[in-house]
């Protein structure tokens, strides 16, 4: 694709729990995981809220509620006290509850809080449910101006709805992109169950920029769809470019030894100078197919190669 626009992208927010994105507007009630500071729905600014927030808020008026009803108690003790003694002890036994009750509550807020947003997130699972959807939709319109926008606000929405469909429309947006290897980009989390050409094009992409991001489960799922992968015009372009970056752990050489056996022939001198490296310092593991390809091709191609001649400074990095 030669319209490959170049884009910036903003690094995604990372919270210790996805929830904590969730924002619900102040004014109209509706939930959004956008960054914006004004409420997608209702338009109204400084009214979104995090759920945490307003979890928290809600415990902090029990509280107060609570406390309130142990200084009532308190004062209607010493009300109806008939002798200065019995309303000294009045006021004691309330100051001590008191006492006691703050003590208690601030133990067990943070559980109270963590208690609240469950009770939240079971009340308002329908809204938070719509409130996604709405996002979708204004990404996936804003898409038509601002396509590096709408790719980050997928991303956000995809990390609360695991949905294939939206992973599909982020990588159709990722692959409208000049990509570089400096750029935040991510891998697994748009691995789908179904065979996705986009998603097979991209990875063949990241193997030439990023080839740390393929990890194991990519290696399932190109396995998975060699043969359909095999039969796209780039097919074995991206295969090979695959099994180029297996080849930069002998992990992954012993595990894919097969697969990497079918491409070995297809490697760029250097990937293979590198395969042929980890599989001959490693002779007592049992390479198979992949351990006969390798000596073959190094004998049909760089027997006399001088590269392979030279020990291996650092064999056990990419
Ligand atoms: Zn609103």
């Amino acid at each position: 694709m030669n319209n490959k626009i170049p884009v910036q992208l903003r690094p995604p927010r990372h919270t210790k729990y996805v929830y904590e994105k969730l924002r619900i507007c102040k004014h109209c009630l509706r939930y959004t995981i956008l960054y914006d500071e004004e409420c997608p729905t209702c338009g109204k600014s400084g009214g979104l809220i995090s759920l945490h927030s307003k979890a928290a808020a809600q415990v902090q008026r029990s509280i107060r509620n609570d406390r309130l009803i142990a200084l009532l108690i308190t004062l209607v003790s010493i009300f109806f006290g008939r002798t200065f003694q019995e309303m000294a002890l009045a006021l004691v036994a309330g100051l001590l509850l008191t006492g006691v009750l703050i003590y208690v509550q601030h133990r067990i807020k943070p559980q109270a809080v963590s208690r609240e947003l469950n009770r939240i997130f079971i009340r308002d699972r329908q809204q938070i449910i719509n409130g996604l959807i709405a996002n979708l939709d204004w990404a996936a319109a804003i898409g038509k101006e601002n396509k590096a926008l709408s790719y980050e606000m997928m991303r956000e929405i995809a990390t609360l709805v695991h949905d294939d469909s939206i992973r599909s429309l982020q990588i159709m947006l990722l692959q409208s992109f000049v990509l570089r290897k400096d750029m935040d980009l991510e891998l697994e989390p748009l691995l789908q169950k179904r065979f996705d050409p986009d998603l097979v094009e991209y990875i063949g992409e990241l193997s030439k920029i990023k080839r740390e991001l393929i990890k194991d489960k990519t290696f399932r799922y190109i396995l998975k769809y060699e043969q359909h992968i095999a039969s796209m015009s780039r097919g074995d372009e991206i295969l090979s470019g695959v099994a180029a970056a297996a080849v930069r752990q002998k992990r992954y050489c012993l595990t894919y030894a097969e697969f990497i056996a079918r491409y070995a022939r297809l490697l760029p001198k250097e990937r293979f100078l590198r395969l042929y490296r980890v599989v001959n310092g490693s002779p007592q593991d049992d390479w198979g197919a992949l351990g006969e390809e390798v000596a073959r091709i190094f004998t049909e191609k760089y027997q006399w190669d001088a590269d392979f001649q030279q020990p291996a400074i650092r064999s056990n990095s990419l």
